[in-house]
């Protein structure tokens, strides 16, 4: 009929409008360095803040101690303890605890989220068991891992530059995070003081390279998007504070507020951030992460509902509820491998309202569901490739006669659990290398490694060293 062509017209029209031929996603990539050198030239020199993290050096394995971290996501937070044990010990023991954040809570005031935030740390801190060991007389300390930009001034201090995600705070931005939360800790009759305030990206590395000494640089693929790396300090020509010891700076280069015009954005994409809490920012982000994957799908169905009729005379109210889809919702959908595409049609249903759809509609959307993921995993592909290359390391490298390995450290649910997108993300990575290049490269997924990483690094700042 006219309105299955109709339909099949807007899914043409989606597919030409995302395609990521490897062609485009090498301007991306191209893009990504060039956005890179500006950031890290001068501030305000590029969308890519390419902040300076104050971390010179990474965890070598010999950290001791007893260390918290709080890891403020864009969904959950989670509490962790860690009782180091150095070289031989590594993680002797390790405890979370994980909370998600009430949405009334994203939007509300400041002093609320910190109170919410240290009650829980409170809590758990009092559940602290006999095999963690705290010196007589000493603090704990904590590391915070904030998944925010912020502008440090310090090692455990820094300034919110911007909320992002389903964040939107009155009163944080430019206030210091640290004291933020330490207020909120007193506040609670905890003591404990944070030595060191860290980006997830941040965290994910040091957590990383704690178990691997390759490790040069983290990805996060969760509600958002971002990625860190390590960087020779003397190629940062912004930073004008002394040379640290190492030579080495970690950037947290924000590349979620990543923008290009190689990059693929339709109607959806436009409206989706015209109607954001921060339009105009994170667009690299709100093409690619888990908080949007299900919102854009869900703009595409509802044109298709408008304009052909895909679920019947009358547009299914619930389908315009934005962010009624979830990302993992989609993803469920996506991996159907039923004949029938069950789970497709029960998720129509259950979220949206949609019953007695054909198979011939679950199979459209599944199809939406792809488009859209693929486009996701493969633009995160050729930003990968863009910070490899700012690194030299997109070539096969020998050192010596060894062939150096290069470690990307990677964090995230949506990579986690979104198996057809992590699937094209390395197949389109490994096509843009060429074999030689891809055989010294390796994805590892560090599940919560930034909790981890956040406590490492409250160690090696700790006030007692
Ligand atoms: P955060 O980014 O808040 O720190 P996570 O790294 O745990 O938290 O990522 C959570 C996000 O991962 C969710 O918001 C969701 O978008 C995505 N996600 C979680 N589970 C799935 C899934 N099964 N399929 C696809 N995406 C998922
Ligand atoms: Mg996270």
């Amino acid at each position: 009929s006219g309105r299955w062509a109709r339909a099949m017209e807007i899914l043409k029209e989606l597919e030409e409008n995302c395609a990521t031929p490897i062609g485009k996603l090498r301007q991306v990539a191209d893009a990504m360095t060039v956005e890179m050198l500006a950031g890290l030239a001068s501030e305000g020199g590029s969308k890519l803040k390419m902040l300076i993290s104050y971390v010179d050096n990474l965890p070598k394995g010999d950290e001791t101690g007893l260390f918290y971290a709080l890891d403020l996501g864009g969904t959950n937070f989670r509490v962790l303890r860690v009782q180091l044990g150095g070289k031989g010990g590594r993680v002797v023991k390790q405890e979370f605890e994980e909370v998600s954040i009430p949405p009334n809570l994203m939007v509300g005031s400041s002093s609320e989220l910190f109170d919410f935030i240290a009650a829980a740390l409170a809590k758990f801190v009092a559940s602290e068991g006999e095999e963690f060991h705290l010196p007589v007389g000493r603090q704990r300390e904590l590391g915070f891992t904030f998944s925010f930009p912020v502008k440090q001034t310090s090692i455990s201090s820094g300034t919110l530059i911007k909320w992002t995600k389903g964040f939107a705070i009155n009163g944080t931005v430019g206030e210091d995070v640290v004291a933020e939360l330490t207020k909120a800790i007193e506040r609670q009759g905890l003591d404990m003081r944070v030595t060191a305030l860290v980006n997830d990206t941040i965290g994910t590395l040091a957590g990383g390279r704690y178990y691997d000494n390759d490790v040069v640089a983290a990805v996060i693929l969760g509600t958002g998007t971002n990625a860190a790396y390590v960087e020779h300090a003397q190629a940062i020509p912004k930073w004008h504070g002394l040379l640290p010891k190492s030579g080495k700076m970690v950037i947290n280069m924000e590349w979620g507020n990543f923008r290009s015009s190689h990059l693929p954005i339709t109607e959806y994409d436009q409206a989706l951030d015209a109607e954001s809490l921060n339009p105009g920012e994170q667009i690299f982000e709100k093409l690619i992460s888990g908080m949007y994957l299900g919102e854009i799908v869900r703009r595409v169905l509802l044109k298709m509902a408008e304009e052909a009729a895909l679920f019947g005379d009358s547009i299914p109210p619930k389908l315009e509820v934005q962010f009624i889809l979830r990302t993992p919702d989609m993803s469920a959908m996506h991996h159907d491998t039923s004949s029938d595409l069950r789970v497709v049609g029960t998720k129509l249903k259950d979220i949206l309202g949609i019953s007695n759809t054909s198979l011939k509609t679950r199979k459209l959307v599944v199809k939406v569901c792809d488009i859209i993921a693929k486009r996701g995993a493969r633009l995160a592909a050729a930003g990968i490739l863009g910070v490899l290359k700012k690194q030299g390391r997109d070539t096969a490298l020998r050192d010596g006669s060894d062939m150096q390995r290069t470690v990307i450290a990677m964090d995230g649910g949506l990579y986690e659990h979104y198996t057809i997108f992590s699937n094209c993300l390395e197949t389109t990575l490994r096509e843009m290398l060429g074999e030689e290049a891809t055989a010294s490269i390796v994805i590892k997924l560090a599940s919560d490694g930034s909790g981890i990483g956040a406590a490492l690094l409250a160690a090696s700042h700790s006030q007692y060293l």
